[in-house]
C-alpha cells in the first residue's frame, strides 16, 4: 500500500478527536502526537512535503500501539494503525535498513532453526546466571534495554515447543480432521505451556495435528517497516501450507499470527494466487473449537477472566468465542473484566523499547485485573501473556496468567497435570533459581 493511501486514508480525518480518550498511549502521554489524530496529521504533513520525514518522526511513528482503539471511536474510520504501517514502510527505507534489522527480519525470522538456536543460546545464558553476573557487575547498565528485556522475561521457559512436539503423539484413534499447527515464534519460545495445550486440546477434540515447520508470519517484519521481508515471510508460509498437503484448516493459538496471516497481503498489496491457501485455511484455536467442539467433560475449578488481545478483537472481530468457551466448562467462574480489549502495552517488544509508556497502560490493566477477583487471567497471544505476566509479577498479584487453551485441554480430557499441580512445580522451580 504506497504513501498515495496513507493521504487517502487520512483525509477521512475530520479532527473531530473523538480518537483521544481510547487510545492507550495518549492516556499514558497526554500528548496530541500520541493520539490517532496527531498521528495521522503529522504523517499527512510530511506526505504532501508540508514538513520534513526526518528521524524526529520515529517517536511518532514507533509508539503507536496498532491497537486500533482509535480507529474503533473513530466515525469516518481513518485507519490511524494502516496510516501508521505505511508511514512506518517508509521510514524504514529511509532510515531503519541496517545490519541488525537485516539479521533480525531476514536471517532469523526468516529461518526456524536460527531463531531457534539464538533464542536457546539467550535463554542458556540466563539460566547459567550470566544475566544477574552483568546486572550486579554493573554491565546491563551499559545495555538498559537489556535489563528491561531480562525483567519482562522473567524466567525463561526451560525447552522450547518444537522440541516438546517431537515427544508428543499428535494423531489420534478415528481422527476425523487433518488440522495444520501453525507453530507462532512467541508460542515456540514464550509460552511452550501454551503450544502443548493447545496441540493436546485438538488431539483430544479427535484431529490429527501435524505441526508446520514454519518461520515468521511475517508481523514483526510489517509493524517495523520492511515489506520486503514480510512478503518473503508470507510467501514461505504459503509453501509450507501447500507442501503439508490436504488440511481441513490450519490453527494457530497466536492472535497475531492468524490476523496477519489472514490480512498481509493486503496489507502490504501483495496479489499472489498462493496466499488463497493461506486466507482460506487459516483459523484462531478458539474460532476452530467453538467450531467443532461438543461440551467439555471435565471439570475445571478456577476463577477465570480473560484478557482481548488486540489482534483477535479489533483486527478479526473474535471476541465471543473465547468467553463461550471458557464459560461452558463446569466450575469455572468466569467474571469479565473492565476494559478487557484496553491493550495490555505488549505490542511485541513495546514493553521493552517503550518501557515507561507500557508500563503505565499495563498498570491501568492490573487494576481491572485485581479488581475480578480472578486467579486466572486468559488470552490467546504469547506476547499478551508475557507481558500480563509480567504485569502480575510487577504489582505482586496471585494470579496465574496463560492461555485459554490450558482451561480448555483440561476441559476436553487432554492429558495434562491439573492447573494448580503445573502452578506450583513452576513456583518452586523459580524459587529454587532465585
Ligand atoms: S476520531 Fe477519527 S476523525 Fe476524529 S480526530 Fe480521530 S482519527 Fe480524526
Ligand atoms: S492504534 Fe492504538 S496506540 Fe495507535 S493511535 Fe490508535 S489508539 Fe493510539
Amino acid at each position: 500500500m504506497p504513501l498515495e493511501d496513507a493521504i487517502s486514508q487520512s483525509e477521512r480525518c475530520n479532527r473531530c478527536g473523538y480518537c483521544q480518550p481510547p487510545c492507550p498511549v495518549f492516556r499514558a502521554t497526554g500528548v496530541e502526537s500520541s493520539c490517532g489524530r496527531g498521528r495521522i496529521q503529522l504523517v499527512k504533513a510530511a506526505a504532501e512535503g508540508r514538513a520534513s520525514f526526518t528521524k524526529d518522526y520515529e517517536p511518532i511513528l514507533f509508539e503507536c500501539l496498532l491497537c486500533r482503539a482509535c480507529v474503533e471511536a473513530c466515525a469516518p474510520r481513518a485507519e490511524t494503525d494502516l496510516i501508521v504501517a505505511i508511514a512506518r514502510n517508509e521510514w524504514f527505507k529511509k532510515w531503519g535498513r541496517n545490519p541488525a534489522t537485516d539479521v533480525l527480519f531476514r536471517e532469523l525470522l526468516g529461518d526456524r532453526s536460527k531463531l531457534e538456536m539464538a533464542a536457546s543460546l539467550a535463554f542458556k545464558g540466563i539460566d547459567w546466571g550470566l544475566a544477574k553476573a552483568a546486572q550486579v557487575t554493573g554491565l546491563l547498565r551499559l545495555q538498559p534495554r537489556a535489563s528491561v528485556a531480562l525483567d519482562w522475561l522473567g524466567s525463561p521457559p526451560k525447552e522450547l515447543l518444537t522440541k516438546r512436539l517431537r515427544r508428543m503423539r499428535l494423531s489420534a484413534s478415528g481422527t476425523k480432521r487433518r488440522v495444520g499447527y501453525f507453530v507462532s515464534c512467541g508460542v515456540n519460545m514464550l509460552s511452550p505451556d501454551a503450544g502443548e495445550a493447545t496441540v493436546r486440546l485438538l488431539s483430544a477434540l479427535g484431529c490429527e495435528v501435524v505441526p508446520l515447520p514454519n518461520a515468521c508470519c511475517g508481523l514483526p517484519a510489517y509493524v517495523y517497516g520492511d515489506w520486503e521481508a514480510a512478503e518473503q515471510h508470507i510467501l514461505d508460509a504459503a509453501r509450507v501450507y501447500r507442501e503439508a498437503g490436504p488440511l481441513d484448516a490450519v490453527v494457530t493459538d497466536c492472535g497475531s499470527c492468524s490476523s496477519h496471516l489472514r490480512h498481509v497481503a493486503e496489507l502490504i498489496g501483495l496479489e499472489d494466487a498462493q496466499l488463497d491457501l493461506v486466507h482460506t485455511k487459516t483459523k484462531d484455536l478458539a474460532e476452530f473449537v467453538s467450531e467443532i467442539a461438543r461440551r467439555p467433560t471435565a471439570r475445571v475449578d478456577a476463577q477465570v477472566t480473560y484478557h482481548d488481545p488486540c489482534h483477535l478483537s479489533r483486527h478479526q472481530d473474535l471476541t465471543t468465542p473465547p468467553r463461550e468457551l471458557l464459560s461452558a466448562v463446569e466450575g469455572v467462574d468466569f467474571r469479565e473484566m473492565k476494559e478487557a480489549d484496553w491493550c495490555c502495552g505488549g505490542a511485541g517488544s513495546y514493553g521493552i523499547e517503550h518501557a515507561e509508556i507500557s508500563k503505565v497502560i499495563l498498570g491501568r490493566k492490573m487494576g481491572w485485573l485485581e479488581e475480578t477477583g480472578a486467579n486466572v487471567l486468559t488470552t490467546a497471544c504469547p506476547a499478551c501473556i508475557t507481558q500480563l505476566g509480567y504485569g502480575t509479577r510487577r504489582h505482586e498479584l496471585p494470579v496465574r496468567v496463560g492461555h485459554i487453551s490450558e482451561i480448555l485441554a483440561r476441559a476436553y480430557g487432554a492429558d495434562l497435570p491439573p492447573l494448580e499441580r503445573q502452578e506450583a512445580e513452576a513456583r518452586a522451580t523459580e524459587a529454587v533459581e532465585a
